[in-house]
């Protein structure tokens, strides 16, 4: 009887361990959302993700809708 609760508090120091350690290491190793470079299209002034950003000439837009608008109107 002795053992088995030396036993049960071993396993709740290690189980105690497993929860507190993993929580603080991987903030810091992999951050959830990297900063993004953001973009502003030419034709309506919508602030976007710059992979996202629909490339015409040297300016920016939000679709390939925009870029044609943009175009059509020069
Ligand atoms: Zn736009």
């Amino acid at each position: 009887m002795k053992y088995l609760l030396l036993l049960a508090v071993v396993l709740g120091m290690v189980w105690w361990i497993k929860l507190s350690r993993p929580a603080s290491t991987d903030k810091s190793a992999t951050p959830a959302n990297p900063p993004q470079n953001m973009v502003r299209c030419a034709y309506c002034g919508l602030h976007l993700p710059d992979n996202e950003a629909v490339v015409s000439g040297n300016a920016n837009y939000c679709s390939q809708a925009h870029s044609a608008l943009a175009d059509k109107s020069t």
